[in-house]
């Protein structure tokens, strides 16, 4: 079987690991630069993500994870959240006898950590700087500017929430925009950083800190798109410092950049003709509590468990049925983590008040909520 996979991201990059080791003829498509062409010792990108327990092993037994520069990557061992009203819960890695529940990572060392495994496989075959010009889904067959054509048994639509397999599939999309900016910032602290994220909710919209190293941050600062938006750098400057500075000591800011938050999620995951989408081409979620790359690693390994068990129709509708199903229940837990900690609505504080002090009282429902934000089960 030849598997097409377009977008060469995260999620597209491991599937096309996942796809070699499964014994398939693979073709990746990326129409950025090759990660294999970025220096390895460049500086922490904004783009950092937090990859549970579960996904890390399956990342380490993939034989990609040990590939990850070591300095683009830090264990955490607890996690905390703060609510408006100034309700505390910390989790624990030590709570359900782990050393860590999981890992913080840059972005581009862990695709770049991808493709080099694949590159050296000759059965996969990798093009960045590639555009597909029209897609010919009857025929099965990609068509580029050059006027090669390219056939496919499976076209895997990796390409993120603005997906051009989708559109060509005819595959709708629902979705909005929360009307916030997530500003991230990359900052060397003074004082030693805990192995430890937290997150604080306040009526602008949560704040919150990724630790990357012993010195180093990534500080996430979630206010309208407007307030944002309209920030010059001095602006910036002083709204991190005022809001983190009391919790963290001095700090110098490296560097910045903001991206709107948008929920979006795609009527059908499939097509007849061959076609998958797997990541945040089939769904993206608010970033609030760092699930959306957990979501296209599980995409990942559900659709190659699946081809590996069915035939191919059986397979895609195998895992669409699984997956939608996943994905749609973290959407709605975002949602509602979203509104019921923002909520000036009296019902919904004390909602969430109510909760915590659960949480922080129930031994076996933090040891359930700690194994969820590990990957072991779903809230
Ligand atoms: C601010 C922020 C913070 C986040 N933090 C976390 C976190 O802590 N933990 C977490 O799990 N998730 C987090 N996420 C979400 C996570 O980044 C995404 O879920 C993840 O990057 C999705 O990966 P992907 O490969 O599906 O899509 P993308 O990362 O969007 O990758 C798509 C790839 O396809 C390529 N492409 C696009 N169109 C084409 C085309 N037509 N042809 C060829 N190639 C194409 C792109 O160049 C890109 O390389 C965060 C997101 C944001 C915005």
């Amino acid at each position: 079987m030849h598997v097409v996979i377009v977008g060469g991201g995260l999620v597209g990059a491991a599937a096309a690991v996942t796809a070699q080791q499964a014994g398939y003829r693979v073709t990746l498509l990326e129409r950025g630069a090759s990660p294999l062409s970025t220096p390895e010792q460049a500086p922490w990108d904004l783009r950092i993500s937090s990859v549970h327990e579960k996904n890390r092993h399956w990342l380490q037994r993939l034989g990609v994870w040990s590939r990850v520069e070591s300095s683009k990557h830090l264990a955490y061992d607890a996690l905390s959240v703060t609510t408006r009203d100034g309700l505390s819960v910390t989790f624990t890695a030590a709570e359900v006898d782990q050393p860590q529940l999981g890992v913080m990572v840059e972005n581009n060392a862990l695709i770049r950590a991808m493709w080099h495994y694949v590159a050296e496989h000759s059965q996969v075959e990798l093009r960045s700087d590639t555009a597909v010009q029209s897609y010919d889904l009857s025929g099965q067959q990609l068509h580029f500017a050059t006027g090669e054509a390219l056939s496919y048994d499976l076209l895997i639509g990796a390409d993120g929430a603005n997906s051009a397999v989708a559109r060509a599939a005819g595959i709708g999309m629902r979705g909005w925009d929360y009307d916030m900016r997530c500003l991230l910032a990359i900052v060397e602290t003074e004082k030693p950083v805990a192995p430890a994220t937290w997150e604080i909710f306040r009526e602008q919209g949560p704040y919150a800190l990724l630790p990357l190293d012993q010195h180093r941050a990534c500080l996430i600062d979630y206010r309208s798109e407007q307030e944002w938006r309209s920030a010059d750098e001095a602006a910036i400057a002083e709204g991190l410092e005022q809001t983190f500075a009391p919790h963290i000591g001095s700090f110098e800011l490296q560097r910045h950049g903001s991206f709107p938050l948008r929920r979006q999620r795609a009527l059908r995951y499939i097509d007849t003709r061959g076609v998958v989408l797997i990541g945040d081409a089939a769904h993206s979620i608010h970033p609030l509590a760092g699930q959306g790359v957990n979501l296209g690693f599980a995409d990942v390994q559900e659709l190659f468990e699946q081809l590996a068990q069915k035939p191919l129709d059986q397979a895609l509708r195998g895992y669409e049925r699984k997956q939608m199903a996943v994905n749609q229940q973290m959407m709605r837990v975002m949602d509602a983590i979203h509104v019921g900690f923002r909520s000036e609505h009296l019902a919904a504080r004390a909602a969430v008040a109510l909760g915590l002090t659960a949480v922080s009282k129930l031994a076996p429902l933090r040891k359930q909520i700690i194994r969820a934000a590990m990957g072991d089960s779903q809230i």
